[in-house]
């Protein structure tokens, strides 16, 4: 029963050590980008809606985001647990997920706050730019997405902070090296698999 968020700046390797951490607890990664990605890749109205933020290196809507994270965590494989990679990302955001947590009776064990330096999180963006071909990670939109971050997303490490949740790993060095790192923090703390 174990639930976690992942929290960090573009670039910082939460997709990556969202797998793996998922994997290592049994519970499923919940990724707001992919799931946009997933539905902009099938041209669906939500994939349409989405991608017209995401090209621009903007946040979809709250209210788009809220209903599709309500909707995913009350699936059946999030009841016993889930890590949410990119969700939240705003205040309002933080607001509905106390609100969905509180109806579930249920309640955050840590966030993982992974964090990068800016010069390296823009070099690993460029480099998967040519990787895997993601349409927001342009040096303008990845400029635009830190900026956002900055502003957005940021300010909710003090808000989980205060409530004496937030473990913070440096996420620069090898995938495995940087997974040991966060299991033996959650460990720290009696969170383990
Ligand atoms: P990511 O793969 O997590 O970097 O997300 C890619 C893009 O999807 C972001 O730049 C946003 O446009 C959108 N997105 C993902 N998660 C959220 C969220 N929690 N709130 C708003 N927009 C999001």
């Amino acid at each position: 029963m174990t639930r976690l968020l992942l929290i960090g700046a573009p670039g910082a390797g939460k997709g990556t050590q969202a797998v793996r951490l998922a994997e290592t607890f049994g519970i499923p990664a919940v990724s707001t980008g992919d799931i946009f990605r997933y539905n902009v890749k099938n041209e669906t109205e939500l994939g349409k809606l989405a991608k017209s933020f995401m090209d621009r290196g903007e946040y979809v809507p709250d209210s788009v985001t809220n209903d599709l994270v309500r909707s995913r965590l009350a699936e059946a494989d999030a009841a016993a647990g889930f890590l949410l990679d990119g969700y939240p990302r705003t205040a309002e955001q933080v607001v509905e997920l106390d609100g969905m947590l509180e109806a579930a009776g249920t309640q955050l064990d840590a966030v993982v706050l992974l964090t990068a330096d800016t010069d390296e999180v823009v070099r690993r963006l460029l480099n998967r730019a040519v990787e895997q071909g993601r349409a927001d990670d342009t040096e303008d939109v990845i400029r635009r997405r830190l900026e956002v971050y900055e502003e957005q997303t940021a300010p909710l490490i003090n808000v989980y902070a205060s409530r004496n949740l937030v473990v913070t790993i440096d996420g620069l060095g090898e995938v495995a090296e940087v997974t040991g790192r966060i299991t033996a923090a959650l460990a720290a703390r009696g969170i383990s698999a």
